[in-house]
C-alpha cells in the first residue's frame, strides 16, 4: 500500500517511525488503498512556527515575486493534473474526467492573478479631514481548513489568495481525502516557494482544532460543515482571530411559469446530481409552479436515468459513489425520512442495481415535497433532489428564503430581466440567472448558517489583509503623492 507522509513542514516531509497513520479508503471498492502519517500537537505546533518564521519575509516579497510563484504553479498543475486526478478519484470517487478538469486549476489561478492586482495595497488620502496614508497589510498566519468534496480546488482557494497576499499557511486537509496536498506543497515549493511559506498537516478535528487554538494563527480560513464552523467560531472569538467560513447550504432553484424546462434541466441535474450531490451550492430543492410539478418531476427523473453510475476511473462514469460509508448512510437514512413524511419517491433512493460494493446512491428525484420536511431543510450532501410546488411567485421566494442556510440560488425563465428581479430577492450570497453557477471573478460566499466572508474576486483577499493607517504631515502626503 502506498504511504504518504502527511506532515510537510519548513519545506521538508516529516516521516517518524512512530507517527500514525490513517488509511484513505477507495469508496468505489470500500477497500484501503493508501496510509497517510497524521500529524501529532507537536508538527501542528511545529508547522505554526514554521509559518511563523517564514511570514516577515514572504511579506516583504515584492508582489511580482510572489506573482511569479503563483503563475509558475499554474504551468505545473496543467502539467501534474492527471496525478492530482488520479488521486483525487481514488480517494473521494469523482469521475475521473471531472478530477481532471478541477485538477487542472490553472484558470482558477488565472483569476488570482488578475484580481490580485486590483487590490490597493497603499494609498495616500489627502482630503478635509487631513492626510493620511492606508496601508494593506498580511493577516499573518492563516489556518486553511478543508473538506473532502473538491480537493485540489478546496486547497488552493485556502493557499493562493493567502500567499498573494504575504500571508504564511498551515493547510488541513480532511482524513477522506488527505493525497493531493501533499503533490500540491511539493510543487509550490518547485514553483519557488520558500521553505515555510505553506505547511501542511494531515489529520482530523482534533488536530483541525489544535490548528485554530494555536495563539500565533491569526486567521482561519475554513470550508466546511456549518456545525464545525459555529465550533471554529467559539474557539476563533475570545482570541480575535479572523474568521472566513464557507459552510453548507440548501439552494433552491425557481422555476418561473415560463421556464424552458429543455434548456434548465442539465443545469438541474448538473447541480442537483454533480459530484454525487456533494457541492455546497447544489440546487438541492426544485421549486416549480404546481401546474408543471408532473412535468418537471418526470424530465428530472428522466435525466437522473441517463446518469452514468459506477467505477469513477471508467471514462464512461458520469457519477460516482458518495465519499464515506458514514456519508452513503446519512444519505439513505434522509432519503427514509422523506418517505416516512410522505414525499413522492419517483426516482432512485438506494444503491443502484448491480452495484453491491462501494458506497454508491442512485440519483434520487423526491416529488410533491414540502418545505417543512426534513429533506428540505436539512443539507443532505448526497444525489438526493426535492421537488416543490408553489402557487404564486411570492410563495416562491418566500420558500427558497425560508431555511436556515443562505448559500446559492437560481431562478429560470424565458425573460432574463424578470428572472433577475426574482433573484434579486434571494436572501444568499450569490445566485444565477438561467443558469446555475457562478464565475469565479465574483465573490462567493453565504449569509445566515451558510457562514460569512468571501472567496474568489477581488473581495477573496479582503479577509487576508489588514488595514493600517498613518497621520501624515502635508510635507509627507505631498512627496508621497508625486508620480
Ligand atoms: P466537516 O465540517 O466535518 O469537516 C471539514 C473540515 O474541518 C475537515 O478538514 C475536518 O477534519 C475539519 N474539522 C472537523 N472538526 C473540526 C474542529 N472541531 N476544529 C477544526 N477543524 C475541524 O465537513 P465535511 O463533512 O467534511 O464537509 C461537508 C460540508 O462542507 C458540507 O456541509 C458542505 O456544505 C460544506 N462545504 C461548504 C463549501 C462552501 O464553500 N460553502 C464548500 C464545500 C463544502
Amino acid at each position: 500500500m502506498d504511504q504518504h507522509p502527511g506532515v510537510y513542514i519548513d519545506g521538508a516531509w516529516r516521516r517518524s517511525a512512530n507517527r500514525e497513520s490513517a488509511a484513505v479508503v477507495n469508496p468505489a471498492t470500500e477497500e484501503p488503498f493508501a496510509l497517510v502519517g497524521v500529524a501529532t500537537d507537536s508538527d501542528v505546533d511545529e508547522a505554526v512556527r514554521a509559518a511563523e518564521c517564514a511570514l516577515p519575509g514572504w511579506a516583504a516579497t515584492a508582489l511580482p515575486v510572489r506573482r511569479a510563484v503563483v503563475a509558475r504553479m499554474a504551468e505545473l498543475l496543467e502539467e501534474r493534473a492527471p496525478e492530482l486526478a488520479r488521486l483525487r478519484s481514488l480517494s473521494m470517487g469523482a469521475p475521473y474526467r471531472s478530477s481532471l478538469k478541477l485538477s487542472n486549476s490553472a484558470g482558477l489561478l488565472q483569476m488570482y492573478l488578475e484580481t490580485i492586482d486590483e487590490v490597493q495595497f497603499s494609498q495616500v488620502r489627502r482630503d478635509r479631514f487631513g492626510d493620511s496614508l492606508v496601508l494593506r497589510r498580511p493577516v499573518g498566519v492563516v489556518a486553511g481548513i478543508v473538506p473532502w468534496n473538491v480537493p485540489v480546488r478546496n486547497e488552493l482557494k485556502k493557499i493562493i489568495p493567502a500567499l498573494l497576499s504575504g500571508c504564511t499557511v498551515v493547510l488541513k486537509p480532511a482524513l477522506e481525502s488527505p493525497l493531493v496536498a501533499g503533490p500540491l506543497v511539493e510543487m509550490l515549493g518547485e514553483a519557488g516557494l520558500p521553505p515555510g511559506v505553506v505547511n501542511l498537516v494531515v489529520g482530523g478535528g482534533d488536530v483541525g482544532e489544535a490548528l485554530v487554538r494555536h495563539p500565533s494563527v491569526r486567521k482561519v480560513a475554513f470550508t466546511g460543515s456549518t456545525a464545525t464552523g459555529a465550533r471554529i467560531a467559539a474557539l476563533a472569538g475570545p482570541a480575535m482571530k479572523r474568521l472566513q467560513l464557507e459552510l453548507g447550504g440548501k439552494s433552491a432553484a425557481i422555476l418561473l411559469e415560463d421556464a424552458d424546462l429543455d434548456a434548465t434541466l442539465p443545469s438541474l441535474l448538473a447541480f442537483g446530481f454533480g459530484n454525487s450531490g456533494q457541492i455546497c451550492a447544489s440546487l438541492t430543492r426544485v421549486l416549480v409552479p404546481r401546474a408543471r410539478h408532473d412535468e418537471v418531476v418526470g424530465a428530472l427523473a428522466e435525466g437522473a436515468s441517463g446518469l452514468v453510475v459506477g467505477d469513477p476511473m471508467d471514462d464512461r462514469t458520469t457519477m460516482g459513489p458518495l465519499v464515506s460509508q458514514r456519508q452513503r448512510d446519512r444519505v439513505l437514512a434522509l432519503v427514509s425520512s422523506g418517505r416516512d413524511e410522505g414525499a413522492a419517491l419517483v426516482h432512485g433512493g438506494s444503491a443502484p442495481a448491480g452495484l453491491s460494493r462501494g458506497w454508491y446512491v442512485a440519483p434520487t428525484v423526491f416529488g410533491n415535497v414540502r418545505n417543512d420536511m426534513v429533506i428540505a431543510r436539512e443539507e443532505i450532501f448526497g444525489p438526493v433532489v426535492s421537488v416543490i410546488p408553489y402557487d404564486s411567485e411570492a410563495e416562491a421566494v418566500r420558500l427558497a428564503n425560508d431555511s436556515r442556510y443562505g448559500l446559492h440560488g437560481a431562478v429560470y425563465s424565458r425573460d432574463d430581466a424578470h428572472a433577475l428581479d426574482v433573484a434579486l430577492q434571494l436572501d444568499t450570497g450569490t445566485a444565477a440567472v438561467n443558469s446555475f453557477d457562478i464565475p469565479v471573478s465574483a465573490p462567493f460566499g453565504g449569509v445566515k448558517d451558510s457562514g460569512f466572508g468571501r472567496e474568489n474576486g477581488v473581495e477573496g483577499y479582503g479577509s487576508f489583509l489588514e488595514y493600517h493607517s498613518y497621520k501624515l504631515t502635508p510635507g509627507l502626503a505631498a512627496a508621497m503623492s508625486r508620480p
